[in-house]
């Protein structure tokens, strides 16, 4: 049966209580999804200057950066691999003072039900390759773990800030996937509070944990939805999925915070990161795309661990969201996972 010719599906995520509705029919083939084509650049007599002197993350241009949390390898000079540093135009701010009552929502104003806390957190930058020219699939393997290991360094460290209690890694590449700066990079969120979809996720996978007595991400269903795997790890079409070709990469072990990831693991994740960013590329024509690791809160109980096991999210933006999709929450996919799965899985990569 062709995708268009399909019934459309409601279905539910059971990893984040969300519900989707798959509509093949409003689809054109889902093979012809791409992004549009870039505009031609201009010509230029050197297109990638290195450095690029309107780059700050460009190696050999650190000064017009916001100040270093560090660098690796650790005593590295201008051969420098990743940074991480402070944001420059924070979210969230490392300089408000935290009241000993005012870690939590706790303190709404029950006559108006309007909450308000100081915007203390971390909001830092992770600068994943010197040259302005190279993108994060670019690196090899151990690159990308070099990254990955950034990430496990600077959560590590914020773990020991008491009043932090949530992480979010997240990559923008591309103008449309609300990247500002073309320079390969992506950025570290510390939260005084857990956002609600890391807690409504946790309560999901606590959900499915008491119906069987098993945790969900180890227990996920790949028969038609599984795209590549590695040693450690998979790369699947989640079921529900939210977006057309979302790609979901999750530890084939059970972990519940990110930051347990070890070096070989990170080489292992590493690969088929690459692998994953590469083909979404090829398919649908270099996309803007979003990618948001979900850990975690940091003080989860020992109660927790049993169901709670963090992935990767990886999501193309193709499309823009409507008023459904505001009204309710609920997204319209026109692309079936089980055909965005197929695609991704045949998609060769030219050596
Ligand atoms: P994005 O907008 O997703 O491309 O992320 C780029 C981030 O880099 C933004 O959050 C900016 O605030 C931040 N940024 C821009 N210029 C600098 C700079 N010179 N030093 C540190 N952070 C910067
Ligand atoms: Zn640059
Ligand atoms: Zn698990």
């Amino acid at each position: 049966m062709t995708s268009a010719n399909r019934n459309p599906e409601i279905r539910k995520d059971a990893v984040n209580n969300r519900t989707v509705i798959l509509s093949p029919a409003r689809s054109r083939r889902p093979s012809d999804f791409k992004s549009k084509p870039k505009p031609e650049p201009e010509p230029e007599t050197n297109p990638n200057p290195h450095p690029n002197p309107t780059c700050p993350f460009c190696a050999g241009n650190e000064h017009q950066c916001a100040p270093e949390i560090f660098r690796s390898p650790e005593y590295s000079t201008s051969d420098w691999k990743v940074r991480v540093i402070e944001n420059l135009y924070p979210a969230l701010s490392r300089d408000v003072e935290v009241k000993s009552d005012d870690v939590d929502y706790r303190h709404a104003d029950v006559v108006s039900g309007e909450v308000r806390l100081g915007g203390f957190g971390f909001h830092d930058v992770v600068i994943e390759s010197p040259v302005h020219s190279v993108h994060l699939p670019d690196l090899a393997p151990d690159g990308i773990a070099g990254v990955l290991l950034a990430y496990k360094k600077r959560i590590e460290q914020l773990c020991g800030i008491a009043s932090i209690s949530y992480v979010q890694v997240f990559k923008n590449h591309g103008a449309s996937a609300g990247a500002s700066m073309s320079h390969s990079h992506s950025q570290i969120l510390a939260l005084p509070v857990i956002p609600p979809t890391a807690s409504t996720r946790l309560n999901s996978m606590k959900e499915y944990h008491n119906q069987t007595g098993k945790c969900v991400l180890c227990n996920i269903n790949t028969k038609e939805l599984l795209i590549d795997e590695s040693n450690h790890f998979i790369s699947i079409s989640p079921f529900a999925s939210t977006f057309p070709f979302e790609t979901w990469i999750v530890p084939r072990y059970h972990s519940s915070h990110f930051h347990e990831l070890g070096e070989d693991k990170a080489i292992d994740l590493g690969g088929l990161l690459k692998l994953t960013l590469q083909k979404l590329s090829i398919q649908l024509n270099d996309p803007p795309y979003n990618y948001m690791i979900h850990t975690s809160p940091l003080q989860v109980t020992s109660s927790q661990l049993p169901y709670a096991h963090w992935y990767i999210q990886i999501v193309p933006q193709l499309s823009t969201i409507g008023g459904f999709e505001m009204g309710t929450g609920c997204y319209i996919n026109p692309v079936v996972p089980e055909d965005a799965a197929k695609i991704l899985r045949e998609v060769k990569i030219p050596t």
